[in-house]
C-alpha cells in the first residue's frame, strides 16, 4: 500500500473552531482514538516550561532541564520586581493561540489560556501576592479591542486565589506607538510616564503583575516602577509566555 501522506496542522483553517472529537483543539489534526484534545505537537508547544530559564526575566537556554538560574543580565540590573513567572515560550501553538485570541477576537480561547495564566502561577509556587493587577491598555486602545486581553487572563486566578483584581490601580495615561514598531532600545524611551498608579488602591499591598507576553520587558518595567512609586511592597510578574529574546517580535498592544 502506498504511504498516506503526512496529515498537515491547518492552522490557518481557524484556531479554535475545532470543538468536534476527534480533531487536535488547536490546529485541527485528526486524532487517533483515545487521543487527548491536542496532537502531540500541540501539546509539546503548550506544556510548561519547567527548567532552563531565568526566574528574573524569563531569558531561556537551550537545555530545559537545567534548574532555573538567574541570568547575568538580572545579577547585574536586577528587574523592579521580586521574580518572574510564564507559562511556557512564545512559539508554536502558543503563539498561534495568543494572537487567534487577541487578533482575531476568538474569545472562546479565552478559558484555555486562563488556564495556562492559572497553571504558570501555580508552577512558580510564590506565596499569592494580595492583589491581582493586569497591564492597562490606553482608553483609545481598549475602545478599538473592546476588551483587555490582559485582565480577562487574571479572572481564573483570581477566581482560584480569591485575591481581588485591581483594575484602577494602574492606568494607561499616554498613547503610545505600539512597543513592536520600535527597536528594542527605544522601547523603554517610548513607554516612559506611560502609566499611572493610585497609591490609594496599591499602597503596602504586595501584588501580581499579569500581561499576555513579555518580549524586552519594558511595558512590565515602567508598570513595575509606577506601582512601586505609589507604594506597592512587592511586585512579581506573571505572563502567559516569553518571547525568545529582545528580536523576537512579541505580539504588540
Ligand atoms: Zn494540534
Ligand atoms: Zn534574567
Amino acid at each position: 500500500m502506498a504511504p498516506q501522506p503526512e496529515p498537515k496542522r491547518g492552522r490557518a483553517q481557524g484556531i479554535g473552531v475545532w470543538l468536534a472529537s476527534g480533531r487536535c483543539r488547536v490546529c485541527g489534526l485528526a486524532l487517533g482514538p483515545g487521543s487527548g484534545p491536542l496532537c502531540p505537537a500541540c501539546a509539546q508547544d503548550l506544556a510548561p516550561r519547567l527548567g532552563g530559564f531565568c526566574p528574573g526575566c524569563g531569558a531561556m537556554c537551550a537545555d530545559a532541564t537545567q534548574p532555573p538560574t538567574l541570568c547575568g543580565d538580572c545579577r547585574l540590573n536586577p528587574r523592579p520586581w521580586a521574580g518572574l513567572m510564564f507559562h511556557s515560550a512564545y512559539s508554536g501553538a502558543m503563539r498561534e493561540l495568543i494572537l487567534a485570541y487577541k487578533f482575531k477576537a476568538r474569545l472562546g480561547l479565552g478559558g484555555l489560556l486562563q488556564k495556562f495564566a492559572l497553571a504558570a502561577l501555580k508552577k512558580g509556587g510564590a506565596k499569592t501576592p494580595e492583589a491581582i493587577v493586569p497591564v492597562p491598555l490606553h482608553r483609545s486602545r481598549l475602545a478599538w479591542r473592546g476588551y483587555n486581553q490582559s485582565l480577562e487572563l487574571c479572572r481564573l486566578m483570581a477566581r482560584r486565589t480569591g485575591r481581588p483584581i485591581l483594575n484602577r490601580a494602574l492606568e494607561r495615561i499616554r498613547s503610545t506607538p505600539p512597543q513592536i514598531s520600535l527597536p528594542a532600545n527605544e522601547r523603554r524611551r517610548n513607554i516612559h510616564g506611560a502609566f499611572l498608579a493610585r497609591p490609594e488602591i496599591i499602597q503596602g499591598r504586595s501584588v501580581l503583575l499579569v500581561d499576555d507576553v513579555m518580549t524586552t520587558g519594558a511595558t512590565l518595567e515602567e508598570c513595575a516602577r509606577s506601582l512601586k512609586k505609589a507604594g506597592a511592597a512587592r511586585i512579581t510578574v506573571l505572563v502567559l509566555a516569553r518571547t525568545a529574546g529582545p528580536d523576537q517580535d512579541g505580539p504588540g498592544a
